[in-house]
């Protein structure tokens, strides 16, 4: 239930918009509030439908929207809408923050940078931990509004909220000392917070992608402004209530919401973020950045891209087993998960019995509103217009069979519930076709032979390989792609090299 729980630390709403929208947490709740007439502090429709209007938060305090601003000279004059995949209808408005706005909050975060970075990293944890206990309580609030805005299940937004939850439990830092031998000098490493971070997220995996960056640059000793997908900024919306409730002091975490051509890039850009940028998104996206930033050497980049991640399946596979996975990894969530599986290769001697067991094992448990839900408009559909809000669909998957090396099927990813079959005689082929795609993202193989599995498995070109299952993720482990998915790792200590500054010591042993 979203009330206001006993223990948290304060009893008012930092913004009337968020207290407006912090008790629906069932699906039934929110879609009658949304449905519900105009009010003062949200903007309607011609219907008379509640728009929520989402506000920025800076230096701890949510941004008052245009009208009643004071700084008018900075306030964002435009929105973006906010729609339910499900319906089609906007539910509230995204508002484009302009360079001035990204500035403002970079100046909060360059502040309270001096005293974060200096606070204990014990001291910092216990925030941390406070802000994931809170999640955690009003869990089927993110869960239900993940689900309205994203068009994911709700079974699989709660999944998602969980791990946000996760998030939050980063490792403190450990360090070696040694002695350089025979000179009896004593040298170890030391890390310091590397500044004001850009961190940037899409829109697949919301408040999971976002919370994943947020935790260790806080954890580190970093401070940031964050910009969660214009597509799906919601939960992070009812995230910056969280930071405020949790007594996250003020600009250590601000939150400015826009679009990648106005906010995110004069966020990537701006000077005032000294420590670096980590952005996960489309690989277009990951190059723009790596220009927009090139002559600023000293930012951090990490860059978490696009992946179009082959599942090889072998002829001693299980056949029920090995079915089951390569669905769960090409049409979770939609096909709309950077790790998908989208490209199944199958040996010749199973290749028909394979594809016959997962047509009708997809059509009997990949319904539409069931396990899959709303998604956006696919290249394959002809008509298809721009990608944009509001325009997204609620397809059954897609299997293409008989795909041949060379089509472009399976060259660039689709980002959605589309899946393609094709054919591998040897293991050395599979190998072959498996890293015959410019992105390196992730890759599933499926076998009972345990040789095989290291022998193919440490020839993929991926950063992640899945060996009989899918997804499955110790969150401390390095995260990341290779080829053009991405720069970089993170996740635990590897997050640790993108938000810390290293120094190696050395001192005489007196
Ligand atoms: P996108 O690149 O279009 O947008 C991602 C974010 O970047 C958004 O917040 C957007 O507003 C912002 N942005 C756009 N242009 C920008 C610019 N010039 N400067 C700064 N910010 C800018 O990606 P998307 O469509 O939201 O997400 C889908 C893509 O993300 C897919 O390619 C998918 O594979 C990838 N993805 C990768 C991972 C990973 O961990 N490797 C995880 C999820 C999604």
């Amino acid at each position: 239930m979203g009330s206001i729980q006993k223990g948290e630390d304060s009893s008012e709403f930092g913004s009337s918009v968020i207290q407006d929208v912090w008790l629906c947490d069932t699906l039934e709740k929110a879609e009658a509030f949304i449905a519900s007439p105009h009010h003062a502090s949200s903007s309607s429709d011609e219907g008379g439908r509640y728009k929520i209007k989402m506000q920025n938060y800076v230096g701890g305090s949510f941004t008052e929207p245009p009208s009643t601003s004071t700084t008018t000279a900075t306030a964002t004059s435009q929105y973006i809408d906010a729609v339910d995949p499900k319906t089609g209808k906007t539910f509230g408005q995204v508002p484009i923050s302009s360079a001035d706005e990204v500035e403002h909050a970079l100046r909060a975060a360059t502040d309270a940078f001096g005293p974060w970075s200096t606070t204990p990293a014990a001291a910092r944890s216990k925030h941390l931990q406070r802000v994931a206990q809170l999640i955690q309580e009003h869990r089927e609030l993110f869960a239900v509004w993940e689900s309205i805005d994203q068009g994911k299940t709700l079974e699989r937004a709660r999944v998602e909220v969980d791990r946000a939850v996760s998030n939050f439990k980063v490792p403190q830092l450990r360090t070696a000392a040694r002695v350089v031998d025979g000179a009896n000098i004593l040298t170890y490493e030391h890390r310091s917070p590397a500044g004001v971070f850009a961190l940037i997220s899409p829109w697949n995996m919301p408040l999971y992608l976002l919370t994943w960056k947020m935790a260790p640059c806080l954890a580190f000793g970093c401070t940031a402004v964050a910009k969660p997908s214009e597509v799906t900024s919601m939960t992070a919306f009812l995230l910056c209530e969280v930071f405020r409730r949790a007594g996250l002091p003020a600009g250590t975490m601000n939150v400015v919401f826009g679009d990648g051509a106005t906010t995110g890039s004069a966020l990537v850009r701006s000077p005032l973020v000294r420590g670096g940028v980590s952005f996960t998104g489309g690989t277009a996206t990951g190059i723009q950045i790596r220009r927009d930033t090139a002559d600023q050497i000293y930012k951090h980049l990490s860059l978490e891209l696009g992946g179009k991640n082959p599942t090889l399946v072998f002829g001693d596979v299980e056949m029920d087993k090995a079915v089951q996975t390569a669905a769960m990894a090409a049409f979770e969530n939609q096909g709309e998960i950077c790790l998908c599986g989208s490209r199944i290769y199958v040996q010749s001697s199973i290749y028909d019995d394979f594809v016959a067991a997962f047509t009708a094992y997809v059509q009997a448990n990949y319904k539409c509103g069931e396990r899959v839900g709303a998604h956006l408009p696919l290249p394959l559909h002809r008509e298809a217009p721009a990608r944009g809000p509001g325009r997204r669909l609620l397809d059954p998957p897609t299997i293409l069979t008989d795909v041949r090396p060379g089509s472009r099927l399976l060259q660039d990813e689709i980002f959605g519930p589309v899946a393609t079959i094709s054919r591998f005689a040897t293991e050395d082929e599979a190998v072959r076709l498996a890293n015959d795609n410019p992105n390196g993202l992730a890759a599933v193989l499926l076998t009972r032979d345990g040789a095989r599995m290291r022998r193919v498995g440490e020839r993929l070109e991926a950063g992640l390989v899945w060996v009989n299952c899918w997804l499955v993720r110790e969150l401390g482990t390095p995260f990341g792609g290779m080829k053009s998915s991405g720069t970089g790792r993170e996740g635990g200590e590897y997050s640790r090299d993108v938000f810390t500054h290293v120094r190696t010591l050395h001192m005489p042993l007196q």
